[in-house]
Formats: C-alpha cells, sequence, structure tokens
C-alpha cells in the first residue's frame, strides 16, 4: 500500500478546472517529484493534498485513510505537513518562535525539545539566529526556516513547494541536499518544482504535470534521460 495515494482527482476554481483526473502515489522512503511549467497545477497539487484547497471529486488516501474530506487540522496530525510556495514565515516573532508554531499541534514536551534540537543540527544557522526576527533572514536561511518549522510537527510525509524559488543557484544546492538528509533520516518527500534539474536529479520517481494532468512520469533518472523532458524542460 502506498502512503498517499491520489485517485481521479479533479479540482476547480469556478469554472476553471486546474486538475483533471490526476492520480499519483508516494511509497513510504520515496522522494516524489512533480514537475511542470507554470500553471501547470502544482500548488493546487498540494494545496489539495494538505486540505488548503476543496477538491470536486476522486480521492485522496493518506495511510490507508481517505483525507478527501479531511481539514487541514487533522491531515497535520495525522502526519502531513506542507512547506509553502514562498515560505510564508512568521514576521515579527523569532526563529524559535517560528519553530516552536510548527509544533503547535503536539503535546509530547520531550519529543518537540527533541526535535528542535535535530532542527537545529540540520540547520545550525538557526541555532546561531535564535533569537533574531525572522523577518531578517535571508531568502536561504528563510527556506530553511520554513523545513524546520515543517519538522517540528514531526511528519511522516513533507509537502515542499517551490524550495528553490529565488534562491541563488549555491542555496539551491545546499537546499536541495538538505532534503536528501531529511530524506534519508525517514520522511518520505513530496516535492514541487519548476527547478526540473533538480528535482530530477534526488528524485526516486517524478511526474510531469501539463495543464492540470500527468502527461509523464518514471524514475527521476528516466525522466532526466527522456528527450521529451530535456526539449521542454531542461533547455537541451
Ligand atoms: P506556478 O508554478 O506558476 O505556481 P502551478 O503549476 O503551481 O504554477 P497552479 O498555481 O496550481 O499552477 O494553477 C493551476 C491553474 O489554476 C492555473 O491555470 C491557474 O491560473 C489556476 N488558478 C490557481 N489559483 C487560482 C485561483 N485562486 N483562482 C482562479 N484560478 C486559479
Amino acid at each position: 500500500m502506498a502512503m498517499l495515494e491520489v485517485k481521479d482527482l479533479h479540482v476547480h476554481y469556478g469554472v476553471i478546472e486546474a486538475l483533471k483526473g490526476i492520480n499519483l502515489e508516494v511509497n513510504e522512503g520515496e522522494i516524489v517529484s512533480l514537475i511542470g511549467a507554470n500553471g501547470a497545477g502544482k500548488t493546487t497539487m498540494l494545496q489539495s493534498i494538505s486540505g488548503i484547497k476543496k477538491k470536486t471529486s476522486g480521492d485522496i488516501l493518506f495511510l490507508g485513510e481517505s483525507i478527501f474530506k479531511k481539514n487541514p487540522k487533522f491531515i497535520v496530525q495525522k502526519g502531513l505537513t506542507q512547506v509553502p510556495e514562498g515560505r510564508r514565515i512568521f514576521t515579527g516573532l523569532s526563529v524559535y518562535e517560528n519553530l516552536m508554531m510548527g509544533a503547535f499541534l503536539r503535546k509530547d514536551k520531550k519529543g518537540i525539545q527533541q526535535d528542535l534540537e535535530k532542527v537545529y543540527a540540520q540547520f545550525p544557522i538557526l541555532k546561531e539566529r535564535i533569537n533574531q526576527d525572522a523577518s531578517t533572514l535571508s531568502g536561504g536561511e528563510q527556506q530553511m526556516l520554513a523545513m524546520g518549522r515543517a519538522l517540528m510537527a514531526k511528519p511522516k510525509l513533507l509537502l515542499l513547494d517551490e524550495p528553490s524559488m529565488g534562491l541563488a543557484p549555491i542555496l539551491v544546492k545546499e537546499i536541495f541536499s538538505i532534503i536528501e538528509e531529511i530524506n534519508k533520516q525517514g520522511t518520505t518527500v513530496l516535492l514541487v518544482e519548476q527547478n526540473a534539474k533538480m528535482a530530477l536529479s534526488i528524485a526516486h520517481r517524478a511526474y510531469v504535470l501539463e495543464t492540470g494532468k500527468v502527461v509523464l512520469s518514471g524514475t527521476g533518472k528516466e525522466l532526466a534521460e527522456s528527450p521529451e523532458i530535456q526539449k521542454a524542460y531542461l533547455g537541451g
């Protein structure tokens, strides 16, 4: 059984059909990337899974249970957390306070403390900036904070929306290597990216989305080597 199963998912914005019957699976332990051009429906896909966006029809199963009609709070508590596009960190709050917001729904004080230490080990820069207002962080640091905050919810499945957005190439590499590290430590990852090259390089499997439909899927390697993909997404 897959950890996440999306079945014939249809989603609308008014009369516009943004997702036109999506089928997708994420297995435990995988990094799965979803690539596609602007407006393909990538963000809509993640928001539908995490319960932010209302769905029209189909089904979404997480750990064998339908979350199609569940709210974001239920879904987070079940072990699925999203890092939103554009980070959405809380300005006016410190780095520490932002991280603790991620643990908002947890009551296991000891576990929270342990996970905080793990996040500091993963992102030493956050520990250095612990009392600093989050708005004063650089773009890369803010992405790290958004990821650290999501990890504080102790997710089994982490959804990442455009983690490379607006970052210099060197930071993009660093963020992607941290994603691989998080995955190796036991968190399953579903990733949405415009940077197809990076997204395919770390993906066990990937899906290509075009105007609300999956047009191709395969291993990260297969897709990176596909002439079609190279032409359309890798500038080759
Ligand atoms: P990008 O990388 O540019 O964010 P995307 O692949 O994430 O693109 P979505 O943001 O999911 O694409 O958008 C999918 C489609 O739904 C697009 O045609 C978009 O115009 C439309 N759409 C998205 N949000 C809304 C909204 N709030 N109201 C109306 N249409 C919307």
